[in-house]
């Protein structure tokens, strides 16, 4: 049977859109289905706003430290104008979004797709059939809730963006990316923030320096941390919700948040019809082309569970469209992923944690150096900026970098080209600095400030 598309993407999101604009540009006939806004969760309810949210909050900082340079400052927060400028610019961003498919023909139907088999979309509530030569899914995932009495009463980060008011209080479950970044967003905006943990320390799997660092500067700007309990079940009361922890003692807060992990979104996908095999974590598996178990049907994005960040959804959205529309086999190396965590402090961090390197580095050294940022040092505020390098032995090849301060983003993403082209110590010390930075510790490093020998600490 010959079919009707070239091309049938399912879900608007970063992975999806790229994958669909690059095909479309390279003359295949597209189209691609989406039931919600086109955007994804990137544009529409994570990383873009949260950072908007992200600026508002650090008003806060910026405040504390106004008057020792001169200003006088009286300032309120309005929370409605935030979320409806922030909504405004999402709107704009989506209109953009959809120029940018339109602009190279790729049709776009309002609608649930859900695969009939190998070749064939059904859409739900058009009810009619595409069939397609390729199939690409890319519909993303969705915060995941535990199953806990009460667990109506708390929110996700989806509702977070649209609070019709600040809470006065609220409780965040989860000690990863989500929870301490929006911690950062509510304490900045005035709310009293707790964070509840069941590790004993948050962001698992981070280096121990940026851990402890980022603790520090959460507990600094007066969030409150508990570790090694979860919520049992939540209770509305009045105004509250009250929470009971796996301890056994309750306490109210304003809003409960549950920043608890992402599942993907393939409920009803009809993933088993057409035989699309999955991870043992339920996300789809993907070789490193982003095909899947059949020929025909490709992923990308959050729903492989290869790693969610829209970076990563865009680089597999491009690589899948190129090699399959492109003549040009192009498959995403995701060995060394730079990454921000947009707390406050911000974190930036690339490459090996220090206990990572030492697995296959028995031989290793360590620079760290913790300094007070210039903006800090005409006011009493004593936080440090944490920055920390980890090379193999003799100044050779530089195994991770991880940066706690301001800009720590800003700098970790350029940090990642010499990392990229397997840069070492010595050509991290022939750059010249640029005076004064904070960036420029990252050049001037002298002695290592420790070393390992055969995995010993020397
Ligand atoms: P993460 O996986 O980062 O963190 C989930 C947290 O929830 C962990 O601390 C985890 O604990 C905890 N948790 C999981 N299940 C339970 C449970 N049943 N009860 C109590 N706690 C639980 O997920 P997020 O939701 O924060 O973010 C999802 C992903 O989105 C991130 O991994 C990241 O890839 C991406 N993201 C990236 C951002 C960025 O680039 N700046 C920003 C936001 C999200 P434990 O550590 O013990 O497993």
């Amino acid at each position: 049977m010959s079919q009707t598309y070239d091309l049938v993407v399912i879900g608007a999101g970063s992975g999806g859109v790229r994958a669909a604009r690059i095909a479309a540009n390279l003359g295949a006939k597209v189209a691609i289905i989406e039931e919600y806004r086109v955007g994804g969760t990137c544009v529409i309810r994570g990383c873009v706003p949260k950072k908007l949210f992200v600026y508002a909050s650090r008003f806060t900082d910026m405040f504390s430290v106004a008057e020792s340079f001169g200003w006088q400052v009286d300032a309120k927060f309005d929370w409605p104008t935030l979320v409806a400028n922030k909504d405004k610019e999402i709107a704009r961003l989506e209109a953009a979004y959809v120029a940018g498919l339109e602009k190279p023909g790729v049709e776009i139907i309002r609608d649930r797709g859900v695969l009939v088999d190998a070749n064939t979309v059904r859409l739900v509530n058009e009810g009619r059939d595409l069939s397609a030569k390729y199939i690409l899914i890319a519909t993303g995932g969705h915060p995941y809730v535990p199953d806990i009495p009460g667990k109506e009463h708390g929110i996700t980060s989806n509702e977070a963006f649209h609070l019709k008011r600040l809470p006065h209080s609220i409780l965040i479950e989860g000690g990863g990316y989500i929870a301490v970044e929006f911690a950062t967003i509510f304490a900045g905006l005035g709310v009293q923030t707790t964070i509840n943990y069941r590790g004993n320390q948050i962001l698992r799997g981070f280096d121990a320096d940026v851990r402890t660092s980022l603790e520090a500067g959460l507990e600094a700007r007066g969030i409150k941390l508990i570790y090694e309990t979860t919520i049992r079940s939540l209770k509305r009361h009045d105004n509250d919700v009250v929470v009971e922890f796996s301890d056994g003692t309750t306490a109210p807060y304003g809003a409960v948040m549950f920043a608890t992990g992402r599942r993907a979104n393939i409920h009803g996908l009809g993933l088993d019809k057409a035989g699309v095999a999955m991870t043992p974590d339920n996300f789809i598996s993907v070789d490193s082309f982003s095909k899947t178990s059949v020929d025909s049907i490709y992923a990308v994005g959050d729903v492989t569970g290869r790693a969610a960040l829209t970076p990563v959804a865009i680089r597999e959205g491009q690589a899948f469209a190129e090699t399959i529309f492109g003549g040009n086999p192009t498959s995403v190396d995701l060995s060394l992923l730079p990454t921000a965590v947009f707390a406050e402090p911000e974190v930036g961090v690339i490459g090996l944690t220090e206990e990572e390197a030492l697995t296959g580095h028995p031989d290793l050294e360590v620079y760290v150096t913790r300094f007070r940022p210039m903006m800090n040092t005409l006011s009493t505020r004593s936080e440090r900026v944490m920055m920390k390098l980890i090379t193999a032995a003799n100044g050779g090849k530089v195994l991770g970098v991880h940066i706690v301060g301001p800009s720590a983003a800003e700098m970790i993403q350029l940090v990642a080209i010499p990392m990229a082209m397997g840069a070492t110590k010595a050509d991290f010390d022939r750059a010249i600095a640029v005076h004064p930075t904070a960036a420029e510790e990252l050049v001037t490093f002298k002695a290592p400030t420790y070393r390992y020998k055969d995995c010993v600490k020397v």
